[in-house]
């Protein structure tokens, strides 16, 4: 007999640094997206049940954490992803009231919103991208500059594309890729990029097309270390990393996705880079180690006397305020 746990984390933030940079790690919530075998559509469901059995997971029902990453250089203040954000057609409408929390667990971790200098983006689908806007559609960083790659500002801003969606919320998809970016490009403050683009000195995207037609990963190094900031490489802790050849249903490019992943489970393999898993358990940071065909997540120990306070360190040097955002 064996069951899992609901561990509640008071105010959904938690704190680290890697090098010279302070991290803090905000979550937006969960994601619950129902029984196991419709998320992995090309998996023996036998294989699926045994796994999650093996590892204390339902197989009743997926539930994927948004972990937002802050990282502060020093001088400038990057948030990367936001999760799927409170407009009242989108957002919390569709992916219930568990989500939409970044901007409250931003502000419970001293960072206001109005000083993140730059928003990094690792693709431009609803957990991603939905939430740089509020319910009316005013943008939610006011001072940002938001880097998404050219691929995916493309594609999903594209409503022309609407017409030929599946359904409703692939059609969702577009129209709230459009509501959520096109604020901040009509603005003048959206960049798009394409493999080898640098955010900042020591921040580097790394073009991995497949789950999306432009998603990327971050290569973020500071004093010799390096840690990649996943985004959708890998969705699941132990489906995907222990069967890295199995799709996940919203794959644009299914078997793309599959290269992408054992290229990036092999290089922070082989160079021990850390790893930051925006879906995997609260705070989503760890290593991987090779384990058959595949690789088991090592999660990062967590030390909650660490977390007992803010930090003071300003931010900014753009256009935000910088005054004591604690990050
Ligand atoms: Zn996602």
């Amino acid at each position: 007999m064996s069951r899992t746990y609901d561990i509640d984390i008071n105010d959904g933030w938690a704190r680290f640094t890697h090098g010279a940079f302070a991290c803090t790690v905000v979550s937006d919530g969960v994601l619950e997206l129902g029984p196991a075998h419709a998320n992995f559509p090309t998996a023996d469901p036998a294989e699926i049940d045994d796994l999650l059995h093996r590892n204390y997971l339902p197989t009743d029902n997926v539930r994927l954490n948004q972990n937002l990453l802050v990282v502060n250089t020093g001088s400038q203040l990057i948030l990367f992803d936001t999760g799927v954000g409170t407009m009242p057609d989108l957002g919390v409408s569709t992916f219930g009231t568990h989500t939409g929390r970044a901007v409250r667990n931003l502000r419970a971790a001293g960072i206001d919103p109005a000083d993140i200098d730059i928003v990094a983006i690792t693709h431009a689908h609803p957990d991603h991208c939905w939430g740089l806007v509020d319910a009316g559609g005013k943008q939610l960083y006011p001072n940002a500059t938001v880097m998404v790659s050219e691929a995916d500002f493309t594609h999903w801003t594209d409503l022309g594309k609407i017409a030929d969606a599946p359904n409703e919320h692939m059609a969702d998809h577009y129209r709230g890729a459009h509501a959520n970016l096109m604020p901040y490009a009509e603005a003048g403050r959206l960049v798009t990029f394409s493999d080898g683009f640098e955010v900042v000195p020591g921040i580097t995207a790394i073009a991995t097309p497949g789950h999306s037609p432009g998603h990327t990963v971050y290569e973020i190094t500071s004093e010799g270390s390096t840690m990649i900031c996943w985004g959708d490489l890998c969705h699941h802790q132990v489906l995907l990393l222990q069967r890295p050849d199995w799709r996940f249903q919203f794959d644009y490019d299914g078997p793309a996705a599959t290269a992408q992943r054992r290229r990036i489970y092999d290089l922070v393999d082989t160079r021990r880079h850390t790893v930051f898993a925006y879906h995997f358990p609260f705070p989503g940071l760890g290593h991987l180690r090779p384990d058959g065909d595949g690789y088991t997540w090592v999660p990062s120990p967590v030390e909650p006397a660490r977390a007992s306070a803010p930090e003071t360190t300003g931010s900014g040097s753009g256009s935000g305020s910088g005054s004591g955002s604690g990050c």
